[in-house]
């Protein structure tokens, strides 16, 4: 498949990449906002030294591309196209990935970078397989224009990928890459040529979004994570919302917690669950179970709080209190709102 995976160094090979130039996917919600995960693959994107189209698909997309002109630094993105037609709201791969073909037909294009999220998840694998391309996921650091560092075996392990195949489909992820830098720019913006969708065979239905008040799981700079040693929902709810409140951190879990109905399964961190590498992660009554630590050991400032002091957890926890959470957290809560 064209795909070279090793540990260890690699060899670099010189190419030619002054005719190439990156195509990155970006999401946007329905009021035209950019996600943050699709800035991050922006600046992502700005690490390959390629010139940067930017898609933007979807009936808010003429909106998008007008915010994103206004949050995005200057000369970051070359020129925006704009595929402004409902059918791609909602971006369900089978009518997205028509387009991204099309335009990925142009030779110029040596890179396809989208962002690691349920969207780009979704979508990469299908245009990999209908271009027979390798697409290279969960890209944690780019060491050139070919070659990427990700991680294997749920995070234990970092396989640095040399592509060799003539485009690069590429999935970044998100905590990896700080969004990118504000500013504003006017780049022009160019209609995505027309794409005859067939019968999608999928519809979509709805969706059922939860709404808070608290920063973005995904993005924010502190998280409070609770785990089964919280024991109950009523004790989830207790010490971990005013905890997370005096810091205005958004709330994760632990999948034992999620499982035990102690909170939303959307604030699920891991393996299976959101990565994230906040400034300050805490986790209370987290054990530190490797599918956990896969999604935020790349937090800054890790602290735990356990009564056992041989938890996992600890060994990758900078700042440890070994101890009954009951009786540790409305203590720590109380000194922070102070
Ligand atoms: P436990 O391991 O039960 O730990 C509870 C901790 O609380 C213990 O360390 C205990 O000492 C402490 N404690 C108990 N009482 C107190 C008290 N009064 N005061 C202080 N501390 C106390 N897990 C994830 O989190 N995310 C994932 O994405 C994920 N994906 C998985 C995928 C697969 C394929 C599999 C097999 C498992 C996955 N898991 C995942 C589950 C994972 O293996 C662990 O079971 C889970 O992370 C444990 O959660 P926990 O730390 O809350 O619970």
């Amino acid at each position: 498949v064209g795909v070279r995976s090793c540990v260890g160094p690699v060899v670099r090979r010189p190419a030619n990449f002054r005719l190439a130039s990156t195509l990155v996917f970006l999401e946007a919600n329905k009021d035209g906002k950019v996600a943050q995960s699709s800035l991050s693959a922006l600046s992502a994107a700005e690490q390959l030294g390629n010139p940067i189209k930017a898609l933007l698909a979807g009936s808010n997309s003429t909106e998008a591309a007008k915010q994103l002109k206004l949050t995005v630094g200057a000369s970051l993105v070359d020129q925006i196209i704009v595929a402004n037609n409902e059918v791609y709201d909602n971006y369900l791969p089978e009518a997205v990935t028509p387009l991204c073909l099309e335009l990925l037909k142009e030779k110029e294009f040596s890179h396809f970078v989208v962002a690691s999220s349920a969207v780009g998840k979704n979508l990469l694998p299908r245009v990999g397989a209908l271009l027979d391309y390798q697409p290279i996921c969960d890209v944690t650091k780019i060491v050139d224009p070919t070659t990427f560092v990700r991680p294997i075996y749920a995070g234990n392990a970092l396989a640095t990928v040399q592509c060799t195949q003539e485009k690069k489909l590429v999935s970044v992820r998100a905590s990896s890459f700080p969004a990118c830098s504000a500013g504003s720019f006017d780049a022009p913006t160019l209609e995505a040529p027309q794409v005859e969708i067939a019968e999608l065979g999928v519809a979509w239905e709805s969706e059922n979004l939860v709404k808070s008040a608290r920063p973005d799981l995904g993005s924010a700079a502190k998280v409070v994570s609770g785990g089964r040693g919280l024991k109950n929902k009523e004790t989830f709810d207790k010490l971990i919302t005013p905890l997370a409140d005096s810091l205005s951190a958004a709330i994760g879990a632990t999948r034992a917690a999620v499982d035990s109905g102690f909170c939303e399964n959307s604030l699920q961190i891991g393996q299976t669950g959101k990565v994230i590498a906040p400034d300050l992660y805490i986790g209370v009554g987290v054990s530190g179970a490797i599918q956990h630590l896969a999604g935020m050991k790349d937090s800054k400032v890790i602290v735990a709080i356990n009564n056992d002091q041989e938890a996992p957890i600890f060994q990758v926890a900078d700042f440890g209190l070994v101890g009954d959470l009951n009786e540790i957290v409305p203590e720590l809560t109380k000194k922070l709102t102070k």
